[in-house]
C-alpha cells in the first residue's frame, strides 16, 4: 500500500484507516496548510487492504449505503429542547444532548467533539450528564478521531448503547470501520458546512492568547447571550471572558469567506439529504418563515430521521422537545444541495499564512476583506448612479 489518496481532495481526513490498520502502519501527518493526512509506512504495512475498506471517500456511489438510504422513508421536524437551559447551552435547539441524554440513561456512551491539551479538537467519549457539556456545542475546527473509532467498537461489542455525533464523513468511516449494523448504536451526523483546518486554529489561539495576556480555556462560537441565534462568539483568556460577533472575529471570517476549509469538503458527497446516518441534525435555517412564532434566537434544531431505529428514539424522546413536522423543502439548506465552494483567494491566501508570522498576517487579511468589501459597496453605488 504507497498511499490511500493521490488528490488532497480524495482524503477527509477522518482518520478510520489509521483505526483500521491491523498493523499500525498509518499516521496522520499535518500538511502545509494545517490539515491532517494519512501516511502509510510501507515497512509495516501487509497489504491486506483494510484501510481502503473502511474509507468514505473511496465508497462508489453504487454502494450498500446509497441502496439503504433509498428504502428509509424519511421525516422531517423542526425541534427545541423543552428545558430552556438545554437549548442555551447547545448550538441550535438543543437535539444532540437529548439524544445523548436517551444513552446516557441507558449507561450508554457518547461520543462528540470536545477542546482538549492547548484547545485542540478532539472526540472523546462521555459517560454521565456532567461530563457531556465538554461535546455539546459547535467547534468549527476539524476534531481528531484518533482512537475513537475502536473505542466505539469494543463498547458496542460489550452490548452498550452507543452514540456516535460527528460530521458526515466521520459518521459514514464509522459505520465502514464497524463493518455490520449493531441494534444499540445511533449515529447521528451534522449538516457541515466543511472542516476549517486545525493548524489556522492552533495559530488563532497562541496569537489570541498573546494578544489577550493568558491562556484560553474555552471558545464557544455560537454564544447565544445576545439571544441571536447563536451569531455571537465567546471565549475566556487568562480567566476573563470575552465577547464579539461571529462575523467579526478573525479566524471565523476566514472560515466563512471559505479561505481555510479542507480540500475534499469542496467535493464532498455528503451534502445531500440521503444519509446512511439514524439521524441528520442542523441548523433550522429558515425558521422565520417556516414557523416565525419559534423564531426567539435561542436556536432551532432541525432534524432528519432516517431510519426506522431512529424513529423509535424519535417516539421516546420527542416529549422532551417542542417539535413540528414539515417536509424536504422546508429543511433544505445550501449544505444539503452542495458542497461549500472555496474561495477564489484560496491559494493566495495560504500561501501568504505560510510565509507571514500569523499576528501580521491576521492584520492583512483583515484589511483586505475589509478593502474588498468597500470596493464591492462602491462598485454597487457607481452601478445604480449609472442606471436612468
Ligand atoms: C464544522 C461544522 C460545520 C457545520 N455546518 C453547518 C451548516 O452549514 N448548516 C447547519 O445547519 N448546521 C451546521 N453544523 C451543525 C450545527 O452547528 C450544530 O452542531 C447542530 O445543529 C447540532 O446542534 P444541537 O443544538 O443539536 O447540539 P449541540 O449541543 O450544539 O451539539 C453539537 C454536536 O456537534 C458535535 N461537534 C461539535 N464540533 C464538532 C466538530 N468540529 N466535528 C465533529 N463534530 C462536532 C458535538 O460533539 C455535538 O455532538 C455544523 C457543525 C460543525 C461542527
Ligand atoms: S493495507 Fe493493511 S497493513 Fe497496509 S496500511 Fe492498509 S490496513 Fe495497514
Ligand atoms: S479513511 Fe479517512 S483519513 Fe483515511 S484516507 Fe480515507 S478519508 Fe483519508
Ligand atoms: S464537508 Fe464533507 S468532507 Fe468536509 S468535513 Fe463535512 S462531511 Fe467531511
Amino acid at each position: 500500500m504507497k498511499n490511500l489518496y493521490i488528490k488532497k481532495e480524495e482524503c477527509c481526513g477522518c482518520g478510520a484507516c489509521v483505526d483500521a490498520c491491523p498493523k499500525g502502519a498509518v499516521r496522520m501527518l499535518v500538511d502545509r496548510e494545517g490539515f491532517r493526512y494519512p501516511r502509510v509506512d510501507e515497512k509495516l504495512c501487509v497489504d491486506c487492504g483494510r484501510c481502503e475498506q473502511v474509507c468514505p471517500v473511496r465508497e462508489t456511489a453504487g454502494s450498500k449505503s446509497a441502496k439503504e438510504e433509498e428504502r428509509n422513508v424519511r421525516q422531517y421536524f423542526g425541534v427545541q429542547a423543552k428545558e430552556e437551559k438545554i437549548r442555551y447551552e447547545s448550538s441550535s435547539g438543543g437535539m444532540f444532548p437529548v439524544l445523548a441524554g436517551y444513552v446516557l440513561k441507558r449507561q450508554g456512551v457518547v461520543y462528540g467533539a470536545s477542546y482538549g491539551k492547548d484547545m485542540k479538537v478532539v472526540h472523546r467519549e462521555v459517560r454521565s450528564l456532567k461530563e457531556l457539556d465538554s461535546i455539546k456545542r459547535t467547534k468549527y475546527v476539524q476534531s481528531s478521531l484518533r482512537g475513537i473509532y475502536k473505542r466505539a467498537e469494543r463498547q458496542l461489542k460489550a452490548d452498550r448503547w452507543v452514540l456516535f455525533c460527528g460530521t458526515p464523513c466521520q459518521a459514514r468511516g464509522l459505520m465502514l470501520y464497524l463493518k455490520k449494523s449493531y441494534p444499540k448504536l445511533i449515529v447521528a451526523d451534522l449538516v457541515c458546512y466543511g472542516a476549517p483546518s486545525p493548524g489556522v486554529w492552533r495559530d488563532y489561539v497562541k496569537d489570541l492568547e498573546k494578544k489577550r495576556g493568558g491562556q484560553i480555556t474555552d471558545f464557544s462560537f455560537r454564544d447565544k447571550r445576545m439571544h441571536d441565534s447563536g451569531h455571537t462568539c465567546a471565549y475566556v483568556a487568562g480567566g476573563k471572558e470575552y465577547e464579539g460577533s461571529l462575523y467579526a472575529d478573525a479566524y471565523c471570517r476566514m472560515y466563512f469567506s471559505n479561505h481555510i476549509i479542507r480540500p475534499s469538503c469542496h467535493e464532498c458527497r455528503f451534502c445531500t439529504v440521503g444519509r446512511s446516518s439514524d439521524f441528520t441534525i442542523g441548523d433550522f435555517w429558515g425558521i422565520e418563515k417556516v414557523k416565525p412564532e419559534l423564531d426567539d434566537g435561542m436556536g432551532t434544531s432541525m432534524v432528519i430521521v432516517h431510519t426506522e431505529k431512529a424513529k423509535e428514539i424519535w417516539e421516546a424522546v420527542k416529549d422532551q422537545l417542542s417539535w413540528f413536522a414539515c417536509e424536504e423543502k422546508d429543511v433544505l439548506q445550501p449544505r444539503l444541495t452542495e458542497p461549500t465552494k472555496a474561495a477564489r483567494s484560496r491559494k493566495v491566501f495560504m500561501t501568504f499564512y505560510r510565509m507571514l508570522p500569523f499576528s501580521v498576517f491576521r492584520v492583512c487579511f483583515l484589511a483586505a476583506v475589509s478593502a474588498a468589501s468597500l470596493l464591492k459597496r462602491m462598485a454597487a453605488v457607481c452601478k445604480m448612479w449609472q442606471k436612468p
